[in-house]
């Protein structure tokens, strides 16, 4: 079965179900367990906090989008299906779409906007790639199964090659992976708020360019220059990162290294990146917006043409300068709440059905889980693959696309 719960979209996972109770069995994580086998609640759709039908919910969400002049819909927490009709929604009532996580994925975004990169597939970095350099990354909060399926996979086309596959570190020590028995991880250890100046002093060792210093970030330049003799000497060198889990201020520096480093590379070999990143849906709903609309997110109906603009079409930034009279809410996978948003501001929150949210909404439509409650399919972080998601319990609780349709028949 595939899990739903990051972007990784794992799936070989072995699930029990028993009286409409799931249990993991297999090939989990922390994260998939709590999604798999959060109880699914019996929540029901409320205006105003009081119980009403599914009818009476969507009439209402339908008036109050009417209403507003300026709506956003954001969180998209939802699959291909769900996102598609969340933009004919947003077409509909002239809003701006964003996704929750949004900000997360912008900064990858801004690098390649500017210059383009190289970047790979994880079943090629998997049966390929002979060393991995983890700028940055957490693959041990999350995408725990990253090491298991990607770094050292039992089965791949080049078995004997992944076996010798070196795998290096570089980040705060409280992150690091541990080498086990299948992978061994070579760590260069260094604050987070200093990995650009690990990869900037990388860049120069694998250029040629001398550097005088001794240390770097406090690590010895040895230690850089023997990490960059390594990819040099590599086939097939792979640089993964999480925007996410860099730290905001050096973030587009970091990322902007490592793509310079692996343009350098590529001209006398192989090399690629790979970005982690796009949970909670976000990869479906950046690439199904990018189809519809030729913008990745950040997107405003409101005018006689679509406008993208990734700075004042962002979540945070329009409830922050409280610019906008409607919110639309929607997570159907990772539980997470609202946010805050003024007084004045109506609200209308589809979620899962195991949220508490319908006192905090004007009106709240409770909804399925992709691949937990309904079938359904979501692309992975590399941004390629699209995953097909089983229905794996008896549900009455709808999918997003189904909502979105009763609301944009009904307008
Ligand atoms: S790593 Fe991600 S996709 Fe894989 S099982 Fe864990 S939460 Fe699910």
């Amino acid at each position: 079965m595939a899990c739903p719960f990051c972007s990784l979209l794992c799936d070989d996972l072995s699930l029990s179900v028993t009286d409409n109770k799931i249990v993991v069995a297999s090939n989990d994580c922390h994260r998939a367990k709590l999604g798999f086998e959060l109880d699914p609640g019996r929540q029901y759709p409320q205006i105003e906090g009081q119980r009403v039908s599914q009818t009476a919910a969507i009439k209402a969400a339908v008036k109050l989008l009417r209403r507003g002049h300026r709506p956003l819909i954001s969180g998209l927490g939802a699959d291909i299906e769900g996102v598609r009709e969340t933009i004919r929604l947003a077409e509909l009532s002239k809003a701006i779409v964003d996704h929750g996580n949004s900000a997360d994925f912008d900064i990858g975004m801004r690098v390649m906007q500017k210059k383009g990169w190289y970047m790979t597939t994880l079943a090629e970095l998997r049966n390929r790639s002979d060393l991995v350099v983890i700028v940055g990354a957490d693959i041990v909060g999350n995408y725990e199964n990253f090491a298991r399926r990607v770094l050292a996979p039992k089965q791949n086309l080049h078995l004997q090659k992944s076996k010798r596959r070196r795998v290096f570190y570089i980040g705060d020590i409280a992150t690091a992976p541990k080498s086990t028995k299948a992978c061994v991880i070579e760590s260069i250890h260094c604050d987070s708020s200093r990995i650009a100046e690990i990869m900037a002093a990388l860049r120069a060792c694998i250029s040629g360019r001398l550097l005088q210093a001794k240390c770097v970030a406090k690590t010895r330049m040895g230690e850089v220059e023997a990490l960059g003799k390594a990819i040099k000497e590599a086939d097939y060198p792979v640089f993964v990162w999480a925007p996410a889990h860099l730290p905001s201020v050096q973030a587009d520096l970091t990322i902007q290294s490592i793509a310079r480093i692996i343009d350098d590379l590529n001209r006398t070999q192989r090399a690629a990146g790979l970005a982690l990143g796009g949970d909670n849906g976000g990869m479906s709903a950046a690439n199904v917006c990018t189809w519809l609309t030729g913008y990745p997110l950040h997107v405003s109906f409101a005018g006689k043409t679509i406008d993208y603009d990734p700075v004042q079409y962002k979540t945070s930034a329009l409830l922050e300068h409280k610019t906008i009279d409607t919110l639309v809410w929607i997570d159907s996978i990772g539980n997470t709440a609202a946010p805050a948003t003024d007084p004045g501001v109506r609200r209308i929150v589809i979620g899962r059905a195991s949220t508490e949210q319908g006192s905090i909404a004007d009106v709240f439509i409770p909804v399925g889980v992709p691949g937990i409650d309904h079938a359904g399919t979501m692309i992975r972080t590399d941004s390629v693959v699209s995953i097909h998601l089983d229905r794996v319990r008896t549900s009455r609780a709808p999918s997003v696309r189904k909502i979105i349709r009763s609301i944009v028949e009904q307008w």
